[in-house]
């Protein structure tokens, strides 16, 4: 995976062999010694930003806060490539919004896993943002704040009891979060209970060191965890391991002995940034859904409808495929409406919808078009076939009396039938709704209750 890397620092060697390193491994890399500059620079394109040294003789954090306070440097991943990193200046660097602090002689292969495992997320969190931009969301900004994100499930995996509990109490002064302990035998069951964990600590256990990663790909695999925060602790720094961590999506790899603070910070992030990704999700899909359902009854509204049929049409002429598209409408509805109000035939509409759900393949759909309207089009079926599901349709809908709020009434339905494969057929979708449109009113004329098929004369 490649991708483009703004460099920062003060020093033009230092810029050069920075440079000439990332080019090796497959980089396009974009140079700069000023921090105006690589603020506007965020904006173009840029893949990742990766610092080190001073920027313009300010310290590195300050930088670091300066991209993150940009619109474009939201959420672009900031590595920090230095010699001999204090702890201090770690913390202070993850509390700026660094996302990775790397010593300078980490091999390439460390480098270039890591650059992978960030440039990865990014992408994923820029296609959602695209997604969100061109899809119908009115607002992402409707959504309820984040300040007041809620506390998360964090569960800790450790190979000794002790050692959870001593992890979950220093951390436990730190946060509000929820903090489970899970023993390494029975992980994954446990995690995969509901509902799952935010983020995942897992300790590598010196006796075990494959555990660790084989928990960690059973958690990117299942559906419920693929995407919780999982961050592993490496007692003793394991290059070979550390890659396959990366590789296999960990959200982050801390060395050494246990430091709290610092695994605050980066859980903290961490949380914060699912989170939001989380909403991003869960509003994309609304909205989406919004876009194409009816809100009263929940089937497929006229839009998607013509879009669905538009597919199909496209398919079938390419292969072969016949299906049949019928217009629906309810009998005499003003007459439900004058005697149950239009509350009660909005009750009556929501139970046909199910019924016609209900009487129709998974690979077919139904829409309300209109008022008490429906189009429902059936996929892969000769002309018996279609008209049995016309059939089985008004039946659904004639057969049983719907009851609503003690009340009770029966209700019947006209359609209008067109097969695929009919001569004098119009494979268009607005054309061929409405050549099922008259054959419904051939069916109502004829006394309603009934199913008309199209034919060109009619
Ligand atoms: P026909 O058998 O000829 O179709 O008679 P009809 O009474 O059903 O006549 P038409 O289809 O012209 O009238 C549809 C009626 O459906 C008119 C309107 O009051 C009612 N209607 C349309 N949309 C809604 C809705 O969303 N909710 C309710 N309750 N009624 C609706
Ligand atoms: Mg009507
Ligand atoms: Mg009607």
């Amino acid at each position: 995976m490649s991708g483009r890397i703004l460099i920062a620092h003060d020093g033009v060697t230092a810029r050069i062999v920075l440079k000439a390193r990332l080019s090796s491994l497959g980089y396009d890399i974009v140079l700069t010694a000023n921090p105006d500059e690589l603020v506007a620079q965020l904006s173009a394109n840029v893949d990742a930003v990766m610092l080190s040294g001073q920027i313009g003789g300010h310290d590195i954090s300050g930088t670091v806060e300066r991209i993150r306070n940009h619109r474009a440097g939201d959420g672009l991943p900031v590595i920090i490539l230095e010699p001999g990193i204090s702890r201090d200046a770690r913390i202070r660097l993850l509390s700026a919004g660094a996302d990775a602090i790397m010593e300078c002689d980490a091999s390439d292969a460390v480098l270039q896993s890591r650059l992978r495992n960030l440039l990865r997320r990014s992408v994923e969190e820029r296609n959602l943002a695209r997604d969100l931009a061109q899809s119908e969301v009115m607002s992402f900004a409707e959504y309820p704040a984040l300040n007041a994100l809620s506390p998360g499930r964090i569960a800790l995996v450790a190979a000794t009891g002790p050692q959870s509990a001593q992890w979950r109490e220093t951390l436990s002064v730190l946060m509000r979060d929820n903090i489970e302990i899970i023993a390494p035998e029975t992980a994954l069951s446990d995690i995969r209970r509901k509902p799952p964990p935010d983020a995942v600590l897992i300790l590598q256990d010196p006796a075990n060191p494959g555990a660790a990663r084989q928990l960690l790909a059973d958690i990117r695999c299942d559906r419920d965890t693929m995407r919780a925060v999982a961050i592993v602790l490496q007692p003793t720094p394991d290059t070979e391991r550390t890659i396959r961590l990366y590789d296999l999506d960990a959200t982050d790899v801390l060395f050494g002995a246990f430091d709290a603070e610092e695994a605050v910070l980066i859980i903290r992030r961490e949380l914060r940034r699912k989170a939001v990704n989380d909403q991003k999700r869960m509003a994309l899909r609304n909205g989406l859904n919004m876009a194409v359902r009816d809100p009263l009854t929940g089937l497929y509204n006229r839009r998607y409808a013509l879009s669905q049929l538009g597919n199909i049409i496209s398919s079938a002429e390419s292969n072969g495929e016949e299906f049949a598209v019928m217009v629906l409408d309810l009998d005499r509805f003003k007459s439900i409406n004058d005697t149950f109000g239009h509350a009660g035939g909005d009750e009556v509409l929501i139970e046909i919808a199910r019924r016609l759900t209900a009487g129709l393949r998974n690979e077919d759909f139904v829409a309300r078009i209109g008022g008490e309207e429906f189009v429902a089009v059936v996929r892969n079926c000769d002309p018996l076939a279609a008209r049995a599901a016309a059939e089985r349709l008004r039946r659904a809908v004639a057969n049983d009396d719907i009851e609503f709020a003690g009340k009770s009434v029966r209700v019947t339905v006209s359609i209008g039938l067109v097969l695929s494969t009919a001569p004098g057929v119009e494979l268009e979708p607005t054309a061929i709704i409405e050549q099922a449109d008259r054959s419904l009113y051939v069916a109502k004329s004829a006394g309603r209750n009934q199913v008309t098929t199209f034919e060109s004369a009619a």
